[in-house]
């Protein structure tokens, strides 16, 4: 699903991918680890077209970002085409980025409505689903600033998923919310996972790596050290620098 080769960003002078490798299967669940700075959100970035990559390859879904081949010649993408192939991928970030004038209902049905051209009956009713997979039916009608972070992020996992993308990316979502909320939503992700989405996470929850990855990537100035299963890189790491980071995490 997500395939990088020597991945480098540069910002200004400052390369802050240094050729980052890391390849995620349909139906994985990817856990990045890695220092502040380390270049996680900026790769998220990259494969969700936020971010141009200055070398590498990066392929989601079997296409090179940001270009369409034809015959064997590389186009890039036009605006509208970086649109609609953004479309596939859903992105929840540690702030909720809630529209705060809608309600959690509205919040969901937005996307579907104004982009996909969905009636609004079929958006509704889809909403309504969403919503209680999330465990929010009770909130639909609810304004962001009346739910609680874990619910704000709830609602924000469901607003993506109402696209219904091929690839969720979460960065850092439980980072910003009080410690009595972040179980509620690793479990969204645990009950999203199970359903066999195809997610990459960024994430400080080990307990959350450990259970739920299949594969733990960890990142360090702009590469990635190692990857592996949980069991090997949070279990018996190969790397010192590896070692060092977790030894402060856990
Ligand atoms: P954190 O754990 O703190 O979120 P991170 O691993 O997500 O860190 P990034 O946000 O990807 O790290 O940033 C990697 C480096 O790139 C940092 O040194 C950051 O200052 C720099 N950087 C990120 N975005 C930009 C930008 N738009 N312009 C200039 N520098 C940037
Ligand atoms: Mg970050």
């Amino acid at each position: 699903m997500v395939r990088a080769e020597g991945v480098t960003k540069r910002f200004g002078t400052v390369e802050v991918l240094k050729g980052v490798d890391l390849t995620v299967r349909p139906g994985e669940v990817a856990c990045l680890l890695g220092p502040s700075g380390s270049g996680k959100s900026t790769f998220l970035r990259c494969i969700n077209h936020l971010e141009r990559i200055d070398g590498g390859q990066l392929w989601v879904d079997g296409d090179l970002v940001g270009y369409r081949r034809q015959g064997d010649k590389l186009h890039e993408l036009k605006a509208r085409e970086v649109a609609v192939r953004r479309r596939d991928i859903g992105m929840v970030f540690q702030r909720f980025n809630l529209f705060p004038h809608l309600t959690a209902l509205g919040n969901v049905i937005e996307a579907p409505v104004r982009v996909l051209g969905t009636p609004r009956d079929k958006a509704r009713e889809q909403a309504m689903r969403l919503l209680d997979r999330v465990g929010l039916t009770e909130r639909a009608g609810n304004y962001p600033s009346q739910l609680s972070g874990g619910q704000q992020q709830r609602v924000a996992i469901a607003r993506a998923l109402a696209m219904r993308p091929k690839l969720m990316l979460f960065d850092e979502p439980t980072s910003a919310l009080d410690p009595e909320l972040v179980g509620e939503v690793l479990d969204v992700m645990k009950g999203l996972a199970a359903d066999g989405m195809t997610m990459v996470v960024v994430t400080h929850e080990m307990g959350f790596a450990r259970e739920v990855a299949d594969q733990v990537a960890f990142l360090d100035a702009g590469v990635v050290v190692e990857a592996g299963t949980p069991a090997e890189v949070l279990g018996s790491p190969r790397h010192d620098r590896t070692r060092a980071f977790l030894d402060k995490v856990l």
